[in-house]
């Protein structure tokens, strides 16, 4: 009745909504009417359509009706998380008094509310929120001096602490955003149109918050960053730019904003270097499917194959480093001497794999105890990890093993003992979800708990002997001592023997007859209900200055504790990538500063899961060299490029995919699947195979095709390795043959990357003539009986046919249409024998013409005439006739 206006004024309580929601205008605002959190306005018809919940009304406001939606405060958890899926942002509103406090203000008033909680995609720290395996970004976008300024990018996993700062630039930007995949990302309001940014923009969507300049204010960011952190300077952080103080500085002024209270717990800003990660775009992530398949899964994806952590923690860090692979080749092979230290020590990992699992998830633990949204599950969870860390420190402290495991051994090594055991010693083993139900503290930890614990208790004995006494003393044996939360303790005996207790003088004061039974009180039960409530009202209250003791102590030991929570991650993966290399035979591979790219019997690892998951035979292995050519002598170095050619289904795209995958694996630090592998540091990777998933961009799959080649060819450094699927395809077959042997001309001369190209035009087949690191390969089919077989093998040459026919035919085109295919075929095979089609080719000059100055570009004869035609000495008529000649020659 609250919301009922008239169509003038609002109400009092609609007056109150619109005020908080003016304050919190892009959240949905859960706004608190008793058992209910309810939606009104826009707010009702959004959440209804992302909830699939009921759309109503409520009472009118300027004369319109408010469409109003709800969901049940029991379940509320399962609808904000659908919601943070989608990336919205809830602010909860509570009523902060209780109603009876607003009645006796007079009829009208509002129950008092206010926000106590802005729940967003990239500030949740919930369990029941989060994925265990991935962390959770939240982001923040600054650039400083308008378009081609610079960039920087800082981000943060509350539910983890990190918080790192690194600078971009206006052409990885959106690379740089994605490879984070962050669950929200501030930019700055003026960006809100931005050009460049609108794809970045766009596909973030709803995950983008534009917030004022003032959040992003470059003169006041390194004071924000130093007050948080309270220091004096950031100098013992990192050197950081003006951008990138920015982007740190709006974090956390973010991130004020939405904890309303609290202090986030962060970790000091760490500066990530440019350069320090092989730069993916997200093109070249989608193909490859790094994380994701191209359908947006996890199953099937390079990581969810590789992944063996035992832990929430070491998938989050496995992720991570697949997010950004490294390029400096000493930090590679300090990985490498890891996963090699516990690959030679099967016992010592199938220990450290034991302890780690099952472990709890320490780190987001902690994060919620620091914003004090945590319970005493979070302090078991830390307890455990303690015990379970000193175990594994143990285990590490007799070997002499790699840098980083010695490092991890020595974060572990210094937690605080004292800590564990007061824990120990203090929680039990089984623990309630919320602290305000208390019975987490063992007995014998605090002698007035105790104390307390033994009156409850007693008392309750003491109800007992009363139940018994006052059965012999009325005769009904089947009287009850019970409790409910409206009467607190009373007498219930069966209707029909209420009458004996009804008489005056029995000592029972009737409560409350009901249809079978009758409920009385004792002043002795009052005594003691009073006795027990007091008693474990005391208890809790014990229960509770213990628990913030014990988190006290647990938040100042936060550095030791993230340390080591780092150090258990690391040797999670660690032991992990040394169980993949093993189960599967994989090689540590040579990472260097050089340009080579051999790998000898290099596997694809998720196809081949995939064919031994199900039984389809064995994976047929390829070597791949795309080093530079031997004694290249004075020349600048550069790397080799390889020309696919074969029929579709013949293994082409499998064989690119493999051979970056093999780059990116070498470089996280992992072994790889083949015999042997030598790769120089990869410092860009484009990958364009297989479906692009820009489609729904609105661009035909030719364009799209166009702008990602564009890409490549600008970008492409000697350090970068390509691998490109027939470009070209999507257009005429002499445009897109051109268009592909202008682009592999490109990356020969001009780009001198290393390359793999696969292509349907064979006649690009005839370049290798005249580019010297060019070098042709096909994939290997047998015929058999009419019949093609794919051998998978890659080999020198060039392939003969396409069988494409052939590969119709397993397809199941109608055997009509594959007859007739037969014949056009062999027409068309014969009216080409005369005009062979390469011939062109050879009349070109080579692409080298790209160094010199671009022709003098061919004027329009409209153009020239017009040029020559002089105005000023002209008559009319001779004007007028000029004109209708100029317009004849367009
Ligand atoms: P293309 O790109 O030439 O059309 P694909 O690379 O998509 O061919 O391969 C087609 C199928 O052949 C794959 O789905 C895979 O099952 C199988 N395949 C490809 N390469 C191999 C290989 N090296 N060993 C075994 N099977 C393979």
């Amino acid at each position: 009745a609250e919301a009922k206006g008239d169509g003038g004024a609002p109400t009092p309580m609609m007056a109150q909504f619109l005020e908080i929601k003016s304050r919190h205008a892009d959240c949905l605002l859960f706004y608190r009417m008793g058992d209910f959190y309810e939606l009104f306005f826009d707010d009702a018809v959004e959440a209804s359509k992302a909830l699939g919940i009921t759309l109503t009304r409520r009472g009118k406001h300027e004369g319109a009706d408010i469409p109003m939606a709800g969901v049940p405060v029991v379940s509320s958890d399962d609808y904000l998380e659908k919601l943070i899926a989608q990336g919205y942002r809830v602010a909860v509103c509570e009523q902060v008094e209780d109603p009876a406090e607003a009645k006796k203000r007079g009829a009208k008033s509002v129950v008092k509310r206010e926000v106590v909680r802005l729940v967003t995609p990239g500030t949740i720290t919930e369990e029941t929120l989060l994925e265990p395996g991935r962390p959770n970004f939240l982001a923040a976008l600054a650039r400083l001096g308008g378009e081609g300024g610079s960039f920087a990018l800082g981000w943060t996993d509350l539910s983890t602490g990190q918080f790192r700062i690194a600078p971009s630039a206006a052409d990885r930007i959106f690379a740089d955003v994605v490879a984070l995949e962050p669950a929200e990302l501030v930019v700055p309001d003026a960006l809100r149109e931005d050009e460049a940014l609108q794809p970045l923009l766009r596909r973030l969507g709803r995950r983008v918050r534009f917030e004022p300049a003032s959040l992003f204010d470059a003169a006041t960011a390194a004071e924000r960053l130093q007050s948080f952190f309270e220091v004096s300077t950031l100098d013992g952080f990192g050197a950081f730019g003006r951008a990138e103080l920015s982007a740190g500085a709006a974090l956390l002024s973010y991130l004020e904003r939405t904890q309303l209270k609290a202090r986030p717990p962060l970790e000091r800003p760490e500066r990530v270097e440019a350069g320090s990660f092989m730069v993916i775009d997200p093109a070249t992530r989608a193909s490859l499917e790094l994380s994701r398949t191209v359908s947006g899964k996890r199953q099937g994806s390079l990581l969810a194959t590789i992944d063996r952590c035992v832990t929430g923690a070491g998938s989050r860090l496995l992720a991570s480093r697949l997010a950004w692979p490294l390029t400096d080749p000493q930090a590679i092979a300090r990985r490498q001497d890891s996963v090699a230290a516990l690959l030679d020590d099967p016992e010592l990992r199938g220990e450290l794999r034991a302890a780690l699992k099952g472990m709890p998830d320490t780190e987001r633990a902690l994060s919620r105890l620091a914003l004090d949204r945590g319970g005493p599950r979070d302090l078991g969870a830390v307890s455990e990890g303690l015990e379970r860390a000193s175990l594994i420190g143990e285990l590490l402290q007799e070997g002499d093993f790699s840098w980083e495991l010695m490092e991890a051994c020595r974060a572990i090594s210094a937690l605080p003992q004292d800590l564990r055991f007061a824990l120990r010693a203090t929680l039990r083993d089984e623990l309630p979800l919320q602290r305000r139900d208390g019975g987490f503290v063992r007995e014998g930890a605090d002698a007035a708990l105790d104390e307390a614990l033994a009156l409850r208790d007693h008392s309750r004995q003491v109800v007992a002997d009363l139940q018994g006494r006052y059965c012999s003393e009325t005769g009904v044996r089947s009287l009850k001592i019970r409790h409910n939360n409206v009467l607190g303790y009373f007498v219930e005996v069966p209707e029909a023997h209420g009458a004996a207790l009804l008489e005056q003088g029995s000592g029972f004061s009737h409560r409350q007859t009901l249809a079978s039974a009758m409920r009385f009180t004792t002043v002795e039960l009052c005594d003691l209900e009073t006795r027990i409530a007091q008693s474990a009202a005391e208890a809790l209250r014990i229960e509770l200055t213990l628990f913030d003791r014990m988190r006290g102590e647990v938040l100042a030991a936060t550095d030791a504790l993230r340390a080591a929570s780092a150090a258990l991650a690391l040797i999670d993966v660690t032991a992990a990538l040394a169980e993949l290399a093993l189960s599967g035979n994989w090689v540590r591979p040579l990472v260097d500063s050089s340009l080579a790219f051999r790998v000898e019997c290099g596997r694809h690892p998720v196809v081949e899961a995939a064919l031994k998951a199900s039984g389809g035979g064995q994976f047929v292995a390829n070597d791949c060299d795309l080093s530079p050519p031997a004694g290249t002598g004075a020349k600048r170095e550069a790397g080799a490029i390889w020309l696919i050619t074969g029929p579709n289904m013949g293994g082409k795209s499998t064989f690119l995919r493999q051979n970056a995958l093999i780059a990116v694996l070498a470089q996280i630090g992992s072994f790889v699947p083949a015999t042997k592998a030598h790769i120089g540091v990869v410092d860009r990777l484009f990958s364009r195979v297989g479906a692009s998933d820009d489609l729904a961009e609105g661009r035909s799959t030719f364009m799209v095709e166009m702008v990602e080649t564009a890409a490549i060819l600008n970008q492409a450094s000697e350090r970068t390795l390509v691998v490109l699927d027939e470009i070209g395809r999507g257009t005429a077959t002499y445009d897109g043959l051109s268009i592909a042997f202008a682009a592999v001309e490109h990356l020969h001369e001009v780009n001198r990357c290393r390359a793999l190209f696969a292509t349907h035009f064979h006649e690009m087949t005839a370049l290798a003539a005249r580019l010297k690191r060019l070098a042709n390969v096909t994939v290997r089919v047998k015929e058999w009986e009419g019949e093609v077989i794919f051998l998978h093998e890659v080999t020198a040459g060039v392939a003969d046919r396409s069988y494409g026919i052939q590969v119709a035919r397993l397809a199941g085109l109608p055997p009509a249409v594959l007859e007739r295919a037969r014949q056009v075929l062999t027409q068309l095979e014969k009216s080409e024998q005369g005009e062979k089609r390469t011939a062109f080719i050879d009349d070109l000059p080579l692409f080298a013409a790209l160094n010199r100055k671009p022709a003098e570009p061919e004027v329009p004869s409209a153009l020239k005439a017009l040029s020559e035609v002089d105005p000023d000495a002209m008559s009319p008529r001779e004007a007028l006739e000029a004109l209708y000649r100029l317009k004849a020659l367009l």
